[in-house]
């Protein structure tokens, strides 16, 4: 797609190329920053307190891709119903990346127009042990830890959904003049952002709750704590 957006007329019909976002606009400058905690339960949750929903399409879309593979795996190799159910998983595929990029593009368009400063975790292969684990009592049963159950197959795209939201977010900042920065994901969770009292928790747990008075959500106080190291490296630089 380029910039500019384009309209033309091809041999079977009409074809409109639409560009999302006039990307090279300078916004005004603007003190206000945020800190954010992307997670499993609410695609991530600002240090304001507020979150940012995971679209309901993307479970359904799950679900779909999810029968086609299976439908898919039933079929027998070299067939015509074989090769018509790889397009299918393929076209379900597209579809469920397509919107995916279309949310992380408008999500990170407001962050970006509203805030002067973001403040992420640093993604990185040790930090994704940051999601809840699914665990088992004596009998072997799944006890209920948030996102734990509904992990599995949505995992994936969850993840690749963080990277490519961060990506977003910083190209859109540079275009824009705003700032974007990364912080050390070790122990944010886990500080109280009220007093900075260590407070181990449990992943099932999603209360912070500290002796200093701090109640507050878990992925609130997380996103908190980013804001607050984002500033002192901002303070350092
Ligand atoms: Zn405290």
């Amino acid at each position: 797609m380029d910039e500019q957006g384009t309209a033309g007329r091809l041999s079977h019909g009409w074809y409109v190329v639409l560009t999302c976002e006039a990307e090279h606009e300078h916004l005004e400058a603007n003190q206000e920053a945020i800190g954010i905690d992307l997670g499993f339960l609410h695609f991530a949750t600002l240090s304001d307190g507020s979150t940012i929903e995971n679209p309901r399409y993307y479970r359904q879309a799950e679900q779909r891709l999810k029968h086609l593979q299976q439908a898919l795996s039933r079929k027998q190799r070299g067939s015509t119903r074989r090769r018509k159910a790889v397009k299918q998983v393929a076209k379900a595929h597209r579809k469920v990346a397509n919107q995916r990029r279309d949310f992380l593009h408008k999500q990170s368009r407001k962050l970006i127009t509203t805030y002067g400063l973001l403040v992420f975790e640093e993604l990185q292969p040790a930090n994704m042990s940051k999601r809840p684990k699914p665990k088992q009592d004596e009998n072997g049963k799944y006890l209920p830890n948030g996102a734990a159950a509904k992990g599995g197959l949505n995992k994936s795209m969850v993840d690749a959904g963080w990277g490519m939201f961060q990506q977003f977010c910083t190209y859109k900042a540079e275009n824009a003049g705003r700032h974007v920065l990364f912080v050390d994901p070790r122990h944010t969770s886990q500080v109280c952002s009220g007093c900075g009292t260590v407070k181990k928790k449990e992943l099932s747990e999603r209360w912070h709750s500290c002796q200093c008075g701090t109640e507050l959500d878990r992925d609130h106080n997380a996103a908190l704590n980013i804001l607050a190291l984002g500033r002192r490296v901002q303070a350092r630089a």
